[in-house]
């Protein structure tokens, strides 16, 4: 009889072990002892003691277990109470259930369930009168961090016009790239032969956007099937080119290009490493925006 309950206990733990209980349609994060006592188990961590309870960088709070984000930091307040506390979160990020102790609000990850910690209100604490009470453990910290991305798509006014408009972007700025002379003016570049591409220089925040959702834009504001011109504006200047700064970006870029391509694209544009960004003459900047024009040549078209 010892025997058989052996057995069973090792099976039991080769099924833990292998995760076996769990949703293995998805993978999560290996959490410590520590962190499955709060997560899993429900458990709390003793106030005062976590990482997040007095942080306060700017960025979004996500999921120890699933990587969801759950809260901003601009929802962040000190409550006093020991542990981090939200008086809003991410829609739709967070589940409010029932305590087992039948008086409080349990809140846990929408995603994945793991347990975050309860929910309270009629506090007074901040207008919104609500307070998310977080276990530190549960969460990891993303900062607000800023990436720049490099498009040519012909004549830089109009990328730099849809760019601009776009969630999560910081600064839109046009300019030449790719070229073989120091900074080159408009003139020079019309002219042909220096090598530089009209190109925009977008900076994104990367708690808001990516990358892939960009590049996603870039090809459906132009056309990347035209070679060495776009619209009625002919010549090298307005190819269609990423400039990749990272090998993610160039990646992302290149899964891209095979999508549309799937569909039937022949795609002309070309991935080349970015080098030196010479930001355009003032009068160029923003130009449509300044000059109450939509463009002529770019317009939005779904091509994923
Ligand atoms: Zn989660």
């Amino acid at each position: 009889m010892k025997y058989i309950k052996v057995i069973i206990l090792f099976f039991l733990l080769l099924i833990d072990t292998l995760g076996f209980g769990e949703d293995s349609s998805m993978k999560y994060n290996e959490l410590t002892l520590e962190e499955k006592k709060v997560i899993l188990d429900k458990g709390t961590e003793r106030p005062f003691s976590g990482k997040y309870n007095h942080y306060k960088e700017a960025g979004i709070y996500i999921c120890k277990r699933c990587n969801a984000p759950l809260y901003r930091s601009g929802d962040k307040f000190d409550s006093g109470c020991g542990w981090p506390s939200f008086d809003d979160e991410i829609p739709k990020a967070i589940k409010h259930i029932p305590d087992a102790d039948g008086i409080r609000t349990e809140i846990v990850c929408a995603n994945c369930g793991a347990h975050l910690g309860h929910i309270f209100s009629g506090e007074n604490l901040t207008p919104k009168n609500i307070r998310h009470c977080v276990n530190s453990i549960s969460l990891n910290f993303k900062a607000n961090k800023q990436e720049k991305a490099y498009f040519a798509g012909g004549c830089f006014w109009g990328v730099e016009y849809y760019f601009q408009k776009e969630d999560g972007i910081i600064s839109a700025a046009v300019g030449y790239m790719g070229g073989n002379i120091e900074n080159p003016t408009y003139k020079e570049v019309c002219k042909g032969g220096t090598g530089h591409i009209e190109t925009t220089e977008v900076v994104y925040n990367t708690s808001k956007t990516d990358f892939e959702k960009l590049a996603r834009l870039f090809f459906e504001i132009h056309d990347p099937t035209q070679i060495n011109r776009q619209g009625p504006d002919i010549g090298e200047q307005y190819s269609s080119v990423i400039f990749y700064v990272n090998n993610e970006q160039k990646q992302i870029s290149e899964k891209l290009i095979k999508l549309l391509e799937q569909k039937g694209y022949k795609v002309a544009t070309k991935l080349m490493k970015a080098d030196k960004f010479w930001k355009a003459e003032d009068y160029h900047q923003q130009y449509y925006q300044n000059n109450g024009k939509t463009p002529y040549c770019h317009f939005y078209q779904k091509k994923f």
